[in-house]
C-alpha cells in the first residue's frame, strides 16, 4: 500500500497518536489487540495495523506482505523510524526481547554446553552447573561462605537481645 492509499485516513490517524520526535516512542491511544499491538477497525482502510498505515504515510508505501519488526520492542510504539518491514520467517528468527535471545544460547559466558545435565533452572531461566561448581571450588568461597553465615548469625543474636532498660 502507499502514501496515497492512506492520506484518506490519515487524519483520523493523527488524532489516535501521541506523536512525538523520531527517536521517541510514539503512543497509539486507541485500542491494542490481544497481543499488545495497536488496532484499528476502520471502513475501507487499507491496514487494520495502524503501524503498518503510518508507515505507508510516513515512509511512502509499506508491502502487505511484510510484518512489522518492532526495533523499540514497545509493541504499542507506532513510530514508523522504530519499525522494520521483514519476512514472518525473519520476525521469528529475531526473536523478541532478551528471553528470545537468551534461549537461543547454547552455551553459557564462559563456555560451557548448556546441555541437560550442566543446567539448572534459576531467576535468569537457567544457570550453568560447571561454572556454579567453579565457583564454589574457588579460592576463599568456603571462608566467604563462612563468614557470611557468622555475620547472619551474629545479626539474629543482636535483634534477639532484649533491649536494655
Ligand atoms: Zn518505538
Ligand atoms: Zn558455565
Amino acid at each position: 500500500m502507499t502514501r496515497e492509499d492512506v492520506l484518506p485516513f490519515a487524519e483520523r490517524l493523527w488524532a489516535r497518536i501521541e506523536r512525538g520526535s523520531n527517536g521517541e516512542c510514539w503512543r497509539w491511544l486507541s485500542w491494542h489487540d490481544a497481543d499488545g499491538y495497536a488496532g484499528w477497525r476502520v471502513m475501507g482502510a487499507p491496514s487494520r495495523r495502524p503501524q503498518r498505515l503510518i508507515y505507508a504515510l510516513e515512509r511512502g508505501e509499506f508491502d502487505n506482505a511484510l510484518v512489522i519488526d518492532h526495533l523499540c520492542r514497545n509493541r504499542w510504539c507506532v513510530n514508523p523510524w522504530h519499525m522494520e518491514p521483514v519476512t514472518g520467517v525473519e520476525n521469528v528468527l529475531r526473536g523478541v526481547g532478551p528471553a528470545a535471545t537468551h534461549a537461543r544460547e547454547t552455551h553459557c559466558k564462559r563456555g560451557h554446553p548448556f546441555t541437560e545435565e550442566n543446567t539448572y533452572p534459576n531467576h535468569n531461566g537457567r544457570g550453568c552447573r560447571a561454572c556454579k561448581r567453579e565457583k564454589q571450588n574457588a579460592p576463599g568461597y568456603r571462608a566467604r561462605a563462612n563468614e557470611m553465615r557468622r555475620r547472619r548469625r551474629r545479626a539474629a543474636r543482636t535483634y534477639d537481645e532484649p533491649e536494655a532498660a
